[in-house]
């Protein structure tokens, strides 16, 4: 029964226990790929953005490359034009100006016309641009072979983009094109040379200006050698990609950008990320999506885009960026609804059944705790019914015992009586004659006591207050106390129910007591008579500071003939057992070697609204 009790105990915490620890387990499993697959999604976001900048870029890259066609077929036609209107004719200045009027606004800075020897001839430009009149000038002797070579007949050359170091340009970026010019059909050497010069920041400017990627993303494009051409910070424009960097968040490396732009340079196209210091107005660590692509200058029919010592140097980068959380900000709040939604899903489908499961087994403890307690009372019972079938055997044969002992027990005193008269002058066997008569009266006692046991005493019951029976008792032995040396108390409830019970009974029943309790106090101490009610029972107690029972000796106290004095005859509470249970009352003995016994007896009343409504 206890190992079932315990089992009951158990049970629920340790399959609690297991539910919860599921529950963890499974949470983190499912956490773990959701995020993995959320960081999937992302994955796969940032690459389709990034395959949307990449088609940017590419734009804006075709369009330089228009716009540089565009150059080409301008300058290729010079010779034809010249055959019409040659450079000595009267209408040659106004339809230069009028050439380079529209040119002007294609971002070419001035048109330069070079004789055979590579020296300056005319030049036509912008009043803006004309700083003080025209220097002497000269085609570098590099690229005047190159265009003096008969193979060079109908190409062009583009030049890197550096900075003007000579006036009227001094110190801005351009970048020249050239072509030979052979004006005349048979003409085998070129008779000059035509140049036109680029103002580059115009047309990077002009390409990238109101492409937007996403919601903040925008392009940027360097030149060949790594300076901007064009950025969102204007203050960007004209310097070092990187170094301008740099210089604004000097805590940062830039490793990965600096990687990025050696692969646009090197001629690659790609998507990738890095860490940049900032973004439009934000500043801080910002990772960015990048796509790239190169602008390429050799991708035209004829046209031979060569630095003359470094072919194919000649190419500048395009790339579109943007800062990555735009991207996965917007995966964030998809997933948090996402999150909301399974964390309902996982209360309604986990909580709930587990909410239920702990009702069935709290429901189960209270079934079990129920039946423990029955099978307890049953057993108590069981126990109640052995006990008063052998206190019936004993109490036969008791009375059996004592029937045929008690006639010559009397016989046996009345013969001594005599004798002793006549003995009266011999007081040795007087003596002798006293201790039988003694013994005999001891005997006589203890039938008594067997009679009480064994008579069938229905108790006479009527209405009584405990507290004055107690009392009684109290002063009734008042006087054998104080002999002993013992402090007799009484702790009386002072508004006591009146009980249904046999005053005789209930006196016998504290005597047998009080007297237990004298006999457990060898040295004096005190004994304390309570009473008190409770849960339609009234109860009282004996309660001594004695010589206690050890839990083998309280086991067997009720068994008739039980004793452990020399002169016990072991009926006392035997009997007092006998009559509580006649009252359908109770018994309680709490006993321990050092602390002393308290008995209690407890005895049913009946609540006061019953009689007054019976009658
Ligand atoms: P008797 O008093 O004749 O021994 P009882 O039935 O009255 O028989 O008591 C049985 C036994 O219970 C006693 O012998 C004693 O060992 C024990 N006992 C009863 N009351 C007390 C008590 N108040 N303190 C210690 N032991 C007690
Ligand atoms: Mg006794």
């Amino acid at each position: 029964m206890k190992a079932s009790r315990l089992q009951a105990v158990l049970s629920l915490p340790k399959v609690l226990l297991f539910i919860v620890g599921g529950m963890v387990v499974l949470s983190l499993l499912f956490f773990t790929f959701w995020q993995r697959l959320n960081r999937k999604v992302e994955d796969i976001l940032k690459e389709q953005f990034n395959q949307q900048q990449l088609e940017l870029a590419r734009k804006i890259a075709d369009n330089v490359e228009a716009y540089f066609d565009y150059l080409e077929s301008e300058l290729l036609a010079y010779p034809w034009r010249f055959r019409l209107i040659p450079p000595n004719s009267p209408e040659f200045d106004a339809y230069m100006a009028a050439r380079f009027e529209n040119l002007q606004r294609l971002g070419i800075l001035e048109i330069r016309l070079f004789d055979r020897n590579g020296r300056l001839q005319r030049s036509w430009m912008s009043p803006l641009g004309s700083i003080s009149g025209v220097p002497e000038k000269a085609l570098e002797p590099a690229l005047l072979s190159w265009v003096n070579d008969p193979k060079n007949k109908g190409r062009l050359f583009l030049g890197e983009v550096h900075r003007a170091t000579t006036p009227p340009w001094q110190g801005r970026l351009v970048m020249p094109l050239i072509t030979g010019l052979y004006i005349s059909p048979a003409a085998s050497a070129s008779e000059g040379a035509l140049e036109l010069l680029i103002d580059p920041l115009f047309v990077a400017h002009t390409v990238t200006a109101g492409v937007r990627s996403g919601v903040s993303g925008y392009p940027w494009i360097i030149d060949q050698n790594g300076i901007f051409l064009a950025h969102h910070e204007k203050g960007f424009v004209g310097r070092d990609a990187l170094e301008v960097r740099r210089q604004r968040s000097p805590q940062m490396t830039f490793t990965g950008l600096q990687e990025l732009q050696a692969r646009i340079l090197g001629g690659e196209e790609g998507t990738g990320e890095y860490i940049s210091g900032w973004h439009r107005q934000r500043v801080g660590e910002t990772p960015k999506l990048a796509a790239f692509t190169p602008i390429r200058f050799d991708k035209g029919l004829i046209r031979s885009v060569t630095d003359v010592e470094n072919p194919g140097r000649n190419l500048w980068g395009v790339a579109v960026v943007a800062p990555m959380d735009e991207v996965a900000g917007q995966v964030s709040a998809v997933t948090r609804q996402e999150l909301f939604l399974v964390a309902f899903f996982f209360l309604a489908v986990i909580l709930v059944p587990l909410a239920l499961i702990i009702v069935a087994l709290s429901w189960n403890k209270i079934l079990a705790r129920e039946v423990n307690l029955k099978t307890e009372e049953l057993l108590e019972s069981q126990k109640r019914l052995v006990r008063s079938e052998r206190f019936a055997a004993v109490g036969e044969a008791a009375a059996y015992v004592s029937h045929e002992i008690k006639n010559p027990l009397m016989v046996i005193g009345g013969l001594a009586r005599q004798v002793q008269k006549k003995l009266e002058g011999d007081p040795p066997l007087c003596d002798k004659l006293d201790i039988i008569r003694n013994e005999v009266q001891r005997l006589e006692n203890l039938l008594g006591e067997i009679r009480d046991f064994t008579r069938p005493a229905t108790p006479v019951k009527q209405e009584i207050n405990l507290n004055q029976v107690i009392h009684e008792v109290d002063t009734l032995l008042e006087g054998e106390a104080k002999g002993r040396g013992i402090n007799l108390e009484e702790q009386l409830a002072p508004d006591l129910p009146p009980v249904q019970a046999d005053p005789n009974q209930m006196r016998q029943v504290l005597l047998n007591l009080i007297k237990n309790a004298f006999e457990a106090l060898d040295s004096g101490g005190r004994v304390t008579l309570t009473s008190g009610a409770e849960d339609r029972r009234v109860w009282f107690t004996v309660q001594d500071t004695g010589v206690g029972m050890s839990p083998e000796v309280l086991d067997k106290i009720f068994n008739p003939f039980f004793t452990t004095k020399e002169k016990g005859t072991g009926l006392g509470l035997a009997v007092i057992h006998k009559i509580v249970s006649d009252h359908q009352g109770e018994v309680n003995v709490k006993s321990s070697p050092e602390e002393g016994t308290t008995i209690t007896v407890k005895l049913p009343c009946e609540p006061e609204g019953a009689s007054s409504e019976l009658s």
